[in-house]
């Protein structure tokens, strides 16, 4: 507590005399700084819902590129890339039999479509993917395929990871089968009628059919007839479409370092969102803490290493805006790279994944994070979809792990809306981000790998 004072009250003269790069001071200044708060609310009000290449994530990329030179940030700009596009219909279900019963449900990303009158048919249940996956074909051909799946919250989100594959490939395997529709138990953690959407992928040559998740409590239901063993008949109205070659773009923006030389730190999260909620859990919250943090480094010096802020575009779809970043800028040095991309909860845990050169790094993030009570991890850092190919070819990564034990109620529906984040929390994450950049952005050591 004696140490806080002194830090407030030596931050001033600090100021006046040169500019503060100590990051103990940084990181409680940090906490009183309602910048990423002001960037979220704004985001998810004037912007709202940013469906990859959809017109509103092109409105957010100019909103975007206003508000981070408003913040003083330099070579602002945005880099365009095309993504295949897709858009949601209408969607309506209900079970026809054996006990009528409409269902909540919401098309899954890439979801083909119904025909416009809808579609009536039998319905088969699998418990799981290997299951689908060894059925016959007969079982499943002009049948709707359900699967379910066990996640539940955890506070590293791993059960997400693992159940996952139910979203991912179901629809596509089943469809290889001869099925007409799929659909699953969505990917959430909460108890209400309030469906999670997310990306499906169609392996090529697989023609989409259409693809939906219900809310767990739907889920229940239908599970619950299965388990009675009455056949159940399902009837699906969903009728997104694929709108052809769409145009996407990540913003960048910078705060220049004094050695160019020592590399590149970049940071973001992703712009774009799923278009039932404002997207401010995934990922208003991340832009804007990597913002937020890059601004304290900024406001209090020059740094010695460049930072980069990018904000991604079509992250949703697939990851689309980091591999176009990394496509065009992989010449450039990277120091390292770090990603915010799972909410506004605290930051409970730091992983890296460092080269040699940089391993003392790892004591003294150590020591400026355990004040917000951050423990370090097991040294496995990946730096999330959008950075992730960096670490992957060797550029040391760190991640500020948030606790995902909320995460999964609201994310990917029409929940996920700014209620949902609570300020203290969303301060101490810009708190960790900016003492991880102040070290960071300052080490003496030399942190680009050399590639030849
Ligand atoms: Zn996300
Ligand atoms: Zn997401």
């Amino acid at each position: 507590m004696q140490k806080q004072r002194f830090a407030l009250l030596a931050l001033p003269f600090l100021i006046a005399a040169a500019p503060s790069n100590d990051a103990a001071a940084l990181r409680d200044a940090a906490l009183k700084d309602d910048t990423a708060w002001k960037i979220t609310e704004a985001l998810t009000t004037e912007i709202g819902p940013r469906l990859a290449g959809s017109e509103q994530e092109a409105r957010a990329r100019e909103w975007a590129v206003a508000k981070l030179k408003s913040l003083g940030f330099k070579n602002v700009r945005i880099e365009t890339f095309d993504i295949p596009g897709w858009e949601r219909g209408e969607e309506r279900g209900a079970i026809v039999a054996p006990y009528p019963q409409p269902l909540a449900l919401t098309a899954l990303g890439n979801s083909g479509a119904t025909p416009p009158e809808g579609i009536e048919a039998p319905l088969v249940a699998f418990p799981n993917v290997a299951a689908l996956q060894a059925a016959p074909a007969e079982q499943v051909r002009g049948k709707i395929v359900y699967v379910g799946n066990e996640m539940h919250a955890a506070q590293d989100g791993s059960s997400y990871g693992y159940f996952g594959a139910v979203r991912r490939s179901v629809p596509s395997i089943a469809s290889q089968k001869g099925a007409l529709a799929a659909v699953i138990r969505g990917l959430g953690t909460d108890s209400h009628r309030v469906p999670h959407t997310g990306i499906t992928n169609f392996e090529a040559g697989v023609t989409p059919i259409a693809a939906a998740a219900l809310s767990n409590p739907d889920a229940d239901q239908i599970e619950r007839i299965v388990a009675q063993g009455k056949p159940i008949t399902l009837r699906l109205l969903i009728t997104p479409r694929r709108t052809g070659t769409r145009q996407s773009g990540n913003v960048i923006a910078e705060v220049p370092g004094s050695d160019p030389s020592a590399g590149i730190v970049a940071i973001g999260g992703h712009l774009d969102s799923w278009d039932l909620g404002t997207g401010a859990i995934d990922d208003a919250a991340g832009v804007a803490i990597t913002a937020a943090a890059a601004k304290q480094i900024m406001d209090a010096g020059r740094p010695r290493r460049t930072i980069r802020v990018i904000w991604f575009g079509s992250e949703e779809i697939g990851g689309n805006g980091g591999q176009a970043y990394f496509d065009r800028h992989k010449s450039e040095p990277h120091a390292a790279v770090g990603e915010s991309d799972f909410g506004a909860d605290r930051v409970w845990r730091f992983e890296t994944k460092l080269n040699p050169a940089a391993a003392p790094l790892t004591a003294r993030l150590e020591a400026v994070l355990a004040p917000l009570g951050i423990t370090k991890g097991n040294g496995k850092a990946s730096a999330g979809a959008d950075l992730g190919p960096w670490v992957r070819a060797g550029t040391n990564g760190i991640d500020l792990d948030q606790d995902g034990l909320r995460y999964f109620d609201v994310h990917h529906t029409a929940d996920d809306t700014l209620d949902k984040i609570d300020p203290d929390q969303l301060a101490q994450n810009v708190a960790a981000w900016t003492a991880m950049l102040a070290i960071v952005a300052n080490a003496p050591e030399a942190l680009v790998e050399s590639r030849d």
